[in-house]
């Protein structure tokens, strides 16, 4: 595809805050964002120049939206394939449908890593009872069973401490398919955010270090504190999961490391990832205009680790209600994300805290 010129109109699937921090970085480049979104009033449609509600079930609604913009590209992994598949019949889909495949159920997605050669969580695909008691058996207690598809910020998630559990968890996730990970104790969780072009060019950003409680992300640090052994044996492990993809466009690979050096592929988000929220504070562009620009055909930025180290914060809940007093930090950047209601668990915002002197605690 020959580079979109500006005034050309990218089309975002999905109207949350990534959706609006995609459509700002589009806009910063002189592209329009057409968001469509089965959500009224999304985050990322007020900062849209066109938005359309309607439903990922929607065929002649989703027609229409593709062939009104010159690439489609999405903000979230639970898209239908169908739905990708109506848009590429009008426009060129980044990253393709391949990457929503092998990264959108879990079980595919860790059986595709293990095939690159990378190791896991040690996991069993279960869908009875006496599936998840033979399971459990194999991988010992704690374990996690999670839903294959369709879960996020830890929901469609639950922990068994003991092998009487099993039936109880299967009916708490509702019956569907799903996995049993063995718990890997870990002593960090890393995430490396990159983008990748469509000639295969590969930038990843500084390897990123995260917190996580009750499964949702709190808070962030670039660059991680690990060896550059470790710290390029992060960025491999996501190259070579990139090219698998044959992805355009930014993804996040989320990682466990334990104490004895071993690192295992947690998760992959084809997309940008709240992870790599930091970049849009520190270093030479930050992960919504490098995806923008691999969606575009646009070449990419190469990253600048951060000078000092920096912090993401998550606002979760009321956690943004002080926003006099979050805003009136001196060496903090604050993003809000324009939700309207606040609820329990829900992103509102985020906080990067930049030129640190010391780490906040
Ligand atoms: P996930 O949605 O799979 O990324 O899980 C959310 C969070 O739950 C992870 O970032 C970890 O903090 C924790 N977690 C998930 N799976 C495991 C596991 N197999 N062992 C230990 N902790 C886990």
């Amino acid at each position: 595809m020959s580079p979109l010129p500006p005034g050309s109109r990218i089309g975002i699937l999905g109207g949350g805050q990534l959706g609006r921090m995609l459509a700002m970085a589009a806009a910063e480049l002189g592209f329009d964002a057409h968001i469509y979104t089965p959500e009224a009033d999304s985050p990322a449609a007020r900062v849209a120049a066109n938005a359309v509600v309607g439903s990922y079930e929607d065929a002649e609604g989703l027609t229409r939206f593709a062939a009104g913009v010159d690439a489609v590209t999405f903000e979230f992994e639970n898209v239908p394939l169908e739905a990708l598949a109506t848009c590429a019949a009008q426009a060129p889909v980044r990253p393709s449908a391949r990457s929503l495949e092998f990264t959108q159920d879990r079980l595919i997605e860790k059986q595709f890593v293990r095939g690159l050669g990378l190791e896991t969580a040690p996991f069993a695909d279960v869908s009875a009872a006496t599936d998840v008691t033979a399971a459990l058996a194999a991988l010992g207690t704690p374990a996690i069973l999670k839903t294959r598809r369709l879960g996020y910020d830890g929901k469609g998630q639950v922990r068994i401490g003991a092998p009487g559990e099993a039936a109880a968890a299967l009916s708490a996730l509702g019956g569907a398919p799903a996995i049993l990970e063995g718990f890997v104790s870990f002593e960090r969780e890393l995430s490396v955010l990159a983008g990748r072009a469509e000639d295969g060019s590969f930038a990843p950003f500084a390897v990123t270090e995260n917190v996580h409680a009750d499964g949702i992300l709190r808070r962030s640090k670039a660059p991680a504190a690990v060896s550059a052994e470790i710290a390029s044996e992060a960025l491999e492990a996501a190259k070579r999961i990139a090219n698998g993809l044959g992805h355009i466009g930014v993804l996040a690979v989320e990682f466990f490391l334990e104490a004895d050096g071993r690192l295992r592929v947690n998760e992959i988000a084809p997309r940008v990832h709240n992870s790599g929220h930091w970049t849009q504070d520190a270093g030479a562009v930050s992960q919504f205009e490098q995806h923008i620009r691999a969606v575009a055909g646009w070449p990419l930025v190469p990253p600048t680790p951060p000078v000092k180290p920096v912090v993401m914060l998550n606002l979760i809940g009321d956690d943004a209600t002080d926003w006099r007093a979050l805003a009136a930090q001196p060496t903090a950047r604050l993003h809000l994300y324009g939700k309207r209601a606040h609820r329990p668990g829900r992103k509102m915002g985020h906080l990067t805290l930049i030129n640190l002197q010391a780490d906040p605690s």
